[in-house]
């Protein structure tokens, strides 16, 4: 197949692209690197079923030739990146959608929806089942993110109902591996950062928030098998395993041998106070749960945030 990857340059994205190459398709891979990086994507360059280009989906683009599937990941998506740009992400889940789906429309290939458990909200119920309509503070700092994915939903399900389009919506929830920036500020590249230079982890709240995190190749598997899959209502896509931030912190200074004292911090505002996704529907429907261990993601994450460290 042929499949146009948005966001391909992202952190998610580029592990996506990697599967979809190995697995024999050609990806058009799309990104406008304003938080994507071309290093992500650099080991690629040789491969002949690998085209990068620079697209700003938000502005009027084409895709030459046929085209089997589209894939819409681009988006800024940790908090320190869609607070520092809250209006190129409305645009990314909005206009940026739109175009997408009507590159599948016009193409006549399926659809996928990367979207979030940030939909949820900060949630009253927990685990998160897909039925649960969230919590969502419309206009907090975070909105720009949340709202944007639930537009990028309704919008799914459209250009669905109106056109028949083949859509998937997968709901990310806190996913890490290696090529996460290790300045996006999301929790495990800080930790990882302050520990392996000694300085203090830095814990938001009181760190008794919580959150379950999956290892990104577990997150591809899910993404490959719902592209495959006539669900079209959303299907999360996350480890179950939930621990405290406080928890976390522990464990990072544990497995990276660091001396590093925690300290705390203000807790951001709308900082969800709980995350649990409940995967009994992707089990059922995908045949899919998560596979790597979280002391065995983590170490090969704290191996590659070591290399750029060494690198720098
Ligand atoms: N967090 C923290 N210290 C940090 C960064 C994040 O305690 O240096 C907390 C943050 O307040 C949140 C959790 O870790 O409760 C996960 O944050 P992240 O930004 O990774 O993703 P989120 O799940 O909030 O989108």
């Amino acid at each position: 197949m042929r499949i146009v990857v948005s966001g391909a340059a992202g952190f998610i994205g580029s592990h996506l692209c990697d599967r979809l190459l190995a697995e024999g398709h050609a990806v058009e891979a799309l990104d406008n690197f304003l938080t994507g990086s071309r290093r992500n994507v650099a080991h690629l360059a040789g491969n002949p079923r690998f085209r990068l280009a620079e697209v700003d989906i938000t502005r009027p683009f084409a895709v030459e030739g046929p085209v089997d599937g589209v894939v819409n990941m681009a988006s800024p998506a940790s908090p320190k990146d869609y607070l520092e740009h809250p209006i190129e992400t409305l645009d990314a889940g909005s206009l940026g959608t739109r175009r997408m789906l009507e590159l599948a429309l016009e193409k006549g290939a399926r659809f996928l929806l990367t979207s979030t458990s940030e939909c949820y909200g900060d949630p009253l119920e927990h685990p998160q089942v897909e039925t649960y309509w969230g919590h969502v503070n419309p206009v907090g700092p975070r909105s720009c993110y949340d709202e944007s994915k639930r537009f990028a939903e309704a919008l799914t399900m459209a250009y669905h109902r109106v056109h028949g389009l083949r859509t998937n919506i997968a709901r990310i929830f806190n996913t890490y591996g290696p090529r996460m920036k290790l300045d996006d500020g999301r929790v495990v590249p800080a930790f990882m950062d302050q520990a392996l230079r000694g300085q203090p982890l830095t814990v938001f709240g009181d760190g008794s928030q919580t959150r379950s995190f999956c290892y990104v190749a577990d997150l591809v598997d899910g993404l490959c098998r719902l592209m495959l899959s006539e669900e079209r209502y959303p299907v999360n896509l996350g480890n179950p395993r939930e621990m405290t931030i406080l928890e976390f912190a522990e464990r990072i200074r544990r497995l990276t041998g660091s001396r590093s004292e925690v300290i705390f911090e203000p807790l951001p505002e709308d900082d969800p106070r709980q995350r649990r996704p409940d995967i009994a529907k992707a089990r059922a429907l995908l045949g899919w749960e998560p596979k790597v261990a979280l002391e065995d993601g983590l170490r090969l994450s704290v191996e590659y945030f070591r290399g750029i460290h060494a690198a720098a």
